[in-house]
């Protein structure tokens, strides 16, 4: 049994920190939402006042918050307040810079403390069952003691390397992501054009070249794959907002880092139009429908 401060209990959070209560760790929640906080009370976590309460007696510190100013302002506040020695895992996604600037800040307190970069791929069905991906970047000692608890909230664990290694694999990963969803989504409008059937397309490229995650479950038509949101009115499974926001940090990564990615920068320009046509709490295959909108 591990005493573990849980900072951020939202969407993705919340059950993360529910699974680790499961799992029969001590677990104290902080969320600037009481309605957060209740379902976290609910679920057998306790309560603090502050972040700063939530970490002064934790072993361990996960972070779960909406984006890198957030990560660096709650870790500036909690840092000279947990033990010396603590592990500080933060489980958002966030900018690379920011991911790297929150081990420096950890690095600088002198306080032998270990930290961990660790965001998840799984979505919220991840997170409640438990299935999450973690992608870690950090020192190998800090990786060894953070694998067992990330293992009780997901089921796999890759350390991808050193500060920031994380966030990297994370927005690499979601960039082809939206990508090849943009992609399926144009073959599926191409294939209505031409008067091939949703089926007959699937059926061919889900075992020929353009096998893909995006086809084979997440398939932007409905039919072809039952579970996949757009049998669903498009709910979100992973809202166009979220992936907005990870093809961003990747159009960032690849400006600061020199990197050429002339799809993922187009990538970013059509979700960012589908967004802002209202579109922010789809489920991100629905771009298939503004693609078709847009060519019809
Ligand atoms: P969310 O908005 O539901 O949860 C974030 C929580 O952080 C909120 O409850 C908010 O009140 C809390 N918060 C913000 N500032 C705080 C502070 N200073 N102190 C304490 N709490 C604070 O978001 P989410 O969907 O849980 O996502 C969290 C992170 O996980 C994001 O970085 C997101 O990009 C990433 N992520 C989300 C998904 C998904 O499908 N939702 C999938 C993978 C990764």
């Amino acid at each position: 049994m591990t005493n573990i401060a849980f900072i951020g209990l939202g969407n993705m959070g919340g059950p993360m920190a529910a699974n680790l209560v499961k799992a029969g760790h001590t677990v104290t929640g902080f969320d600037l939402s009481p309605a957060s906080c209740d379902q976290a009370r609910n679920d057998g976590a306790s309560i603090a006042a502050s972040t700063v309460d939530a970490v002064k007696d934790a072993d361990i510190v996960v972070t779960m918050l909406p984006a890198g100013k957030h990560v660096l302002s709650v870790w500036a506040d909690i840092l000279p307040s947990v033990k010396d020695g603590a592990l500080l895992i933060d489980c958002s996604t966030v900018d690379v810079e920011s991911a790297r600037k929150a081990h420096v800040m950890a690095r600088e307190q002198e306080r032998d403390l270990a930290s961990l970069d660790a965001p998840v791929s799984g979505g919220v069905g991840g997170a409640k069952g438990a299935t999450l991906t973690f992608m870690a970047g950090g020192a190998r000692q800090a990786f060894d003691r953070a694998e067992p608890i990330l293992s009780k909230m997901g089921k796999k664990v890759v350390h991808c390397g050193e500060a920031g290694a994380g966030q990297a694999a994370k927005i690499c990963n979601n960039m082809i992501l939206g990508i090849s969803m943009i992609g399926v989504a144009e073959a599926f409008v191409l294939a209505e054009k031409l008067g091939l059937s949703h089926q007959a397309l699937f059926d061919v490229a889900s075992t020929s070249s353009g096998q893909c995650w995006s086809l084979t479950t997440y398939c932007p038509v409905p039919g072809p794959v039952p579970a996949s949101p757009a049998n669903n009115g498009y709910k979100p499974g992973f809202a166009a907002a979220l992936m907005l926001k990870d093809l961003k940090l990747a159009q960032e990564a690849a400006l600061t880092s020199g990197a050429s990615t002339p799809l993922g920068a187009e990538a970013a320009q059509l979700y960012a139009l589908f967004n802002n046509a209202g579109h922010e709490g789809d489920d991100f295959s629905g771009i298939i429908n503004f693609i078709r909108g847009q060519r019809a």
